[in-house]
């Protein structure tokens, strides 16, 4: 079930070049329409749900429509993104609301080597069918192939 933006929360992101929604959508839906701006999703059915504009949205301007086993007609879950946390508002449709709140990360933001503890690419192995780190990384001595 698809995104959608509740117009009266949203801002245009005070029109900067480019809003946080369609910096963040993987499948680039999220688009503004600048004589209003409002932004919306241009094509519902090819939504994610993957709630990363969602979280980004600072304004907490946009909503998913969850599953029905999910989230019932009526209820609602609305996330928070602080600097280290996450906050889930989860609205029940008998209006109960329960708040989980989780941590989002456990270093300083910039902090993190992203090849820590990888060994640098052996350029000579291009052309194999490994990712990289593989199959160290998998703790495999080797991958199943098919037999030929
Ligand atoms: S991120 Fe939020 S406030 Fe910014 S344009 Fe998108 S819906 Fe509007
Ligand atoms: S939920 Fe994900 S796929 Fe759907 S519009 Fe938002 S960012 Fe894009």
């Amino acid at each position: 079930m698809p995104s959608f933006v509740k117009v009266e929360k949203c801002d245009g992101c005070q029109s900067a070049p480019r809003t946080a929604c369609q910096y963040i959508c993987p499948n680039d839906l999220m688009v503004l329409n600048r004589e209003i701006m409002k932004a919306y999703n241009r094509e519902p059915e090819m939504c994610w749900e993957c709630y990363s504009c969602v979280k980004i949205c600072p304004q907490q301007a946009i909503e998913v429509r969850g599953y029905t086993d999910f989230c019932p007609l009526g209820a609602s879950v609305i996330p928070m993104r602080g600097t280290d946390a996450i906050m889930w508002t989860v609205k029940f449709r008998n209006g109960t609301i329960k708040r989980f709140k989780f941590p989002i990360r456990t270093t300083p933001e910039g902090s993190i080597d992203p090849y820590d503890g990888i060994a640098p690419a052996d350029r000579s192995k291009i052309k194999d069918n490994f990712l990289m780190g593989e199959p160290d990384l998998l703790e495999v001595s080797e991958l199943p192939t098919v037999k030929k």
